[in-house]
C-alpha cells in the first residue's frame, strides 16, 4: 500500500468543503490514515512549495496557504500517489475536467482546492514534514476483499 499526502487548502476550508472532499476518498475506496487541521506559517509553506519559490507567483501562493487553516490528510491504498492525483485533476482548475475535484469545485489556479503529492518520493518527504509517526492511526478495513482482487493485496 502507498500513502500520499493531501492538504485541503485555505480556500475549500473558507467554502465549507472539506466534508466533501474527504467523502470523495472515502467513498472511491483510499483509507484515511491520519489527519489534522492546523494553520501554515510562512516557513513551512516555503518549505513545501520550494520548487516554486522564485517564480513570480509565489507570494500569492503563501498568501494564499495561510490565510486560513487546512486539513492536512495522509490516504492509503494500492497506487495512492497516482489515485488521488488523477482525482485532483490539472493543476489549473479552469483546466481540469469534470468529474476531478479540482474540475467540480473550481475555477481557479491557485485557489485549487487540494495539494496532492506528484510521486512516491514526495509523498513520503511531504508526510515526514507535515506528521509524526505517532499521528498514524492503525485500524482494519474489513472491507479491503470487497475494495481489491486477492491477487492485488
Ligand atoms: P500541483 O498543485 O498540481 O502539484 P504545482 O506543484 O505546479 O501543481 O503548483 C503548486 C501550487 O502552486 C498549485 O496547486 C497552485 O496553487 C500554485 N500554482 C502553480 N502554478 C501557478 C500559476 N502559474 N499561477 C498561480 N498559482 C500557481
Amino acid at each position: 500500500m502507498e500513502r500520499t499526502l493531501v492538504i485541503i487548502k485555505p480556500c475549500a476550508v473558507q467554502r465549507g468543503l472539506i466534508g466533501e472532499v474527504l467523502s470523495r476518498f472515502e467513498r472511491r475506496g483510499l483509507k484515511l490514515v491520519a489527519m489534522k487541521m492546523t494553520r501554515l506559517d510562512a516557513e513551512i509553506c516555503r518549505r513545501h512549495y520550494a520548487h516554486l519559490a522564485d517564480k513570480p507567483f509565489y507570494p500569492i501562493i503563501e498568501e494564499s496557504m495561510t490565510a486560513a487553516p487546512v486539513v492536512l490528510c495522509c490516504m492509503e491504498g494500492i497506487d495512492a500517489v497516482e489515485v488521488v492525483r488523477t482525482m485532483a485533476g490539472a493543476t489549473n482548475g479552469r483546466k481540469a475536467l469534470p468529474g476531478t475535484i479540482r474540475g467540480d469545485y473550481c475555477v481557479s489556479h491557485q485557489e485549487n482546492i487540494i495539494h496532492a503529492s506528484d510521486s512516491l518520493e514526495s509523498a513520503a518527504q511531504e508526510l515526514e514534514r507535515f506528521f509524526k509517526p505517532e499521528d498514524y492511526c492503525s485500524y482494519d478495513n474489513p472491507l479491503l476483499g470487497y475494495l481489491y482482487a486477492k491477487d492485488e493485496l
